[in-house]
């Protein structure tokens, strides 16, 4: 990709040490990997690198151990279910730097694949301290980052290390910038955002740099009642910050100013009980009675949606309409995931979606995989919307 160092760029590997940054964070119970989706992610780039002859030092955090070494966040259990993944066998080494870190690096042989254990195990790593730093890079002579997810973050080894080795992205590194570029860094227009999920609070970043990126904004979701209350709807007991209210006129006068449409709800499923198959009924958003909420946006408004989606020539997403995780209130975000899927798939547009339940309820939908790009980075993707330079990919620019 332009302003970023690839494997590409790189010669020549053989022989050399790769200390290749990957996240293995993955969900554990009972001593056992539930979901290997991560350690499939970063598989590319591990295998490439062996294949052209590196020595392959995989770099990790597992979970946030507090006071150094905890046996419940060690990486060994992930050395052997990352070796099931790539069908390689994986050597584990019970330290990240030191004298452990060294002798099983010497052991290498080319093409061998080892991991070293939790780089939060040492302080230094999430201080960034130049000390660790250096440890780190003792035993390697090159830097390849494969972690976008943890790119927000300027630790030792996602950012430090790049200042002192030939620093490179890795595969799925790559695949995120370009689907970031493609979403909104150099988008084909129109560009359409929705952003739903519960809280305007914890998206104003968010909001506020979309409404200066994109033609048109979409707000679904519980924060859509924030906007609608702010300009004077009543919404009864929907989830609703109405002390965001000014926060909310502020994002449309800049809308405005910038030339964003902003496409609010016009009818809405209400609920009086936050359960699943609670009674339900269609409203105008006018006319919501005051002793129900607002779980969904209803058809009319999908519609308006799905017409905004045909539009579009880039469509970025970031929180579900309604409350997808109990039925039927999923049913508008299903109706617009699977209108922008089949849209992606016929070539029509660029599909990029992030955010930890955006992700499930594309899933949820069954469309996951016929978007353009579903970014699992989660608080990295967030910052990345927020329009934040984060820290661990501004060290791969050339
Ligand atoms: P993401 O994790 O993708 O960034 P959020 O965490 O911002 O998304 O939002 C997801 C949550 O928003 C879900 O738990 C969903 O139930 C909730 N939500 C969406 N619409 C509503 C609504 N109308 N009322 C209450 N909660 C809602
Ligand atoms: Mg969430």
């Amino acid at each position: 990709m332009a302003g970023f160092k690839t494997l590409d760029d790189l010669a020549e590997v053989r022989g050399k040490r790769v200390l290749a940054r990957v996240d293995l964070n993955v969900p554990m119970a009972d001593g056992k990997v539930t979901d290997a989706t991560r350690i499939e992610r970063v598989s590319p780039t591990i295998l490439e690198l062996s294949r052209r002859g590196a020595k392959v030092i995989l770099l990790a955090h597992f979970g946030r151990p507090k006071e150094g070494p905890e046996t419940k966040y060690s990486l060994e259990p992930i050395a052997a279910a990352t070796a099931g993944v790539l069908g390689k066998p994986v050597a584990f080494a019970g330290d990240c730097i030191g004298d452990k870190a060294t002798a099983a690096v010497a052991a290498m042989q080319d093409g061998d694949i080892l991991l070293l254990e939790n780089t939060r195990f040492h302080k230094g790593e999430e201080k960034n301290d130049p000390e660790f730093t250096r440890a780190l890079a003792a035993n390697g002579d090159i830097f390849v980052n494969d972690a976008f997810s943890a790119a927000h973050r300027a630790h030792a080894s996602t950012e430090g290390l790049a200042h002192l080795l030939p620093a490179f992205a890795g595969r799925t590194m790559q695949a995120e910038l370009e689907a970031l570029e493609r979403g909104l860094g150099n988008p084909a227009r129109p560009v359409v955002a929705i952003v739903g999920g519960a809280k305007v609070s914890s998206k104003i970043d968010l909001l506020m740099n979309l409404v200066k990126k994109v033609d048109a904004l979409v707000i679904g979701g519980g924060m859509a009642n924030t906007f609608l209350a702010a300009r004077g709807t009543d919404v009864g007991k929907s989830l609703c910050e109405h002390d965001l209210a000014q926060t909310a006129r502020q994002i449309m006068i800049e809308a405005a100013q910038a030339g964003c449409a902003i496409i609010l709800p016009s009818d809405a499923v209400v609920a009086r009980e936050f359960k699943a198959d609670a009674a339900n009924e269609v409203v105008g958003v006018d006319a919501v009675p005051a002793d129900a909420m607002i779980l969904d946006v209803g058809p009319r408004t999908v519609e308006t949606v799905n017409q905004w989606i045909d539009r579009a020539a880039t469509l970025v997403w970031n929180g579900p309409l309604g409350a997808f995780e109990i039925s039927p209130f999923d049913r508008a975000t299903v109706a617009a995931a699977r209108h922008a899927a089949a849209r992606s798939k016929d070539g029509k547009l660029v599909s990029v979606a992030g955010g930890g339940d955006t992700v499930a309820a594309l899933n949820h939908a069954g469309v996951a995989d016929d978007f353009t790009y579903v970014s699992t980075a989660g608080g990295a993707f967030l910052e990345w919307m927020e329009g934040k330079a984060l820290p661990g990919v501004e060290v791969l620019k050339k």
